[in-house]
């Protein structure tokens, strides 16, 4: 693969440079829940109304019907901006294109990608996290309904979303992955209770959600009876598939703004801190190489699978190491207030755990990838 511009992707990059420059929002990100979702929301309809939301979607179901490369034109321009994230996980927007009825994706993809509609996704429980095939939340069939009833926890974004993906057991507890749906649910259900879950950083990231007899239509099955494993598989391969060219753009601005700060500090020629940032420039560079063959892949129409456990756990490596340096480097002033920094590393902690633990990545690159016992 040829990693330079075409004339026309040169084109579109710089068009996109032109855009962010006018439009990223140049007030700080607020640092506390709600402003902050409200601040990514309001960014992620300006994105929207701009046309870059969804770039590699069809058009029929509100993309732009581009192709990978100008989707990762896109987030590697993003992460260059430091514009914020989106509000919407788009791996969630990705399971209705595989699995949605056309009914739903018309109800409920735009909506989506406008971020007038924000989802959250009730997938881990209390007893159900690495081991999601155990999880007990059921839903009952009641002549047109299905009835919930349980818990979920960790659900981000829990206290604000409008709508959840929820799995629940349809078939025997015996049945495990074979006996899971999913389930489209509007949070103001009645029995549907959420309570906020403030993170070791701060932030009311989370909430556990509860169902007491949450009563939702047939119709709001994603997929079909019993065939929930089959979403959830899908959906965290998109959610896992990190190793884009975006976190690459926004570590790359993280460690050149560190680099700034050393120099200001007088400890740029620093032994020590010479090794640490040189250790981390080696991380992003075979992450940017690595970036670069899964683009590849998904330019040659490569289908996203258990390959992504890899981009999990480089990224969530590199991203670590990143910001364990950065707390080295600033010292105590990390922790008293210089910019973000310590908040970023109690964050990026969370990397080894979200999304599926570092531990369940490499059972799955050992187990489905290598073909060893998993
Ligand atoms: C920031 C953040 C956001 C999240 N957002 C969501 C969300 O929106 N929706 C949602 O559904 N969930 C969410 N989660 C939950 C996340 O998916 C779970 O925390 C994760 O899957 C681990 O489950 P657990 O916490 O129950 O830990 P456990 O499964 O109890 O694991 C505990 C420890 O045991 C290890 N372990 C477990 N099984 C094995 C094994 N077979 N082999 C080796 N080691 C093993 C794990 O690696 C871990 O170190 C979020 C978590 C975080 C941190």
């Amino acid at each position: 693969m040829d990693l330079r511009d075409t004339p026309e992707q040169a084109e579109f990059r710089a068009q996109l440079r032109a855009w962010l420059a006018d439009n990223v929002p140049t007030e700080p990100e607020p640092q506390t829940m709600p402003a902050r979702f409200h601040y990514v929301v309001a960014w992620q309809k300006r994105l929207y109304s701009g046309g870059w939301v969804a770039l590699s979607w069809p058009k029929e179901y509100g993309g732009q019907g581009l192709g990978p490369v100008e989707e990762s034109i896109l987030n590697q321009e993003l992460g260059r901006a430091g514009a914020p994230a989106a509000a919407s996980f788009t791996f969630l927007g990705r399971a209705f294109l595989t699995f949605g009825t056309e009914e739903q994706k018309a109800r409920y993809l735009p909506g989506f990608l406008s971020a007038e509609e924000i989802w959250c996704q009730g997938f881990s429980e209390p007893e159900a996290g690495s081991d999601l095939a155990s999880l007990r939340t059921t839903a009952t069939r009641d002549g047109e309904d299905f009835v919930i009833n349980g818990q979920k926890l960790w659900t981000s974004r829990g206290s604000f979303a409008q709508f959840c993906l929820v799995l629940a057991r349809t078939g025997t507890r015996e049945s495990r992955h074979r006996g899971i749906t999913a389930f489209v649910v509007p949070t103001d259900t009645p029995g549907m209770t959420r309570k906020p879950l403030i993170m070791a950083n701060g932030d009311e990231e989370f909430a556990e959600v509860y169902f007491d007899d949450v009563r939702v239509p047939a119709s709001n099955m994603l997929g079909e009876l019993d065939q929930g494993w089959k979403v959830t598989q899908a959906t965290l391969a998109y959610e896992r598939g990190a190793a884009d060219l975006g976190y690459l753009a926004k570590y790359e601005r993280m460690l050149a703004q560190l680099a700034g700060i050393a120099q200001e500090r007088g400890v740029s020629d620093d032994v020590s801190n010479v090794e640490a940032v040189g250790r981390v420039l080696g991380h992003l560079e075979v992450l940017r190489l690595h970036s670069m063959r899964r683009l590849s892949d998904r330019a040659q129409g490569k289908a996203v699978g258990a390959e992504t456990s890899i981009d999990k756990v480089m990224m969530t490596q590199t991203e670590q190491l990143l910001l364990h340096t950065a707390l080295d480097i600033l010292g105590p002033e990390a922790v008293q207030g210089r910019g973000d920094w310590f908040k970023k590393y109690l964050y990026s902690r969370a990397a080894s755990i979200y999304g599926g633990t570092a531990q369940v990545q490499r059972n799955i690159i050992s187990g489905r990838l290598l073909g060893l016992k998993e």
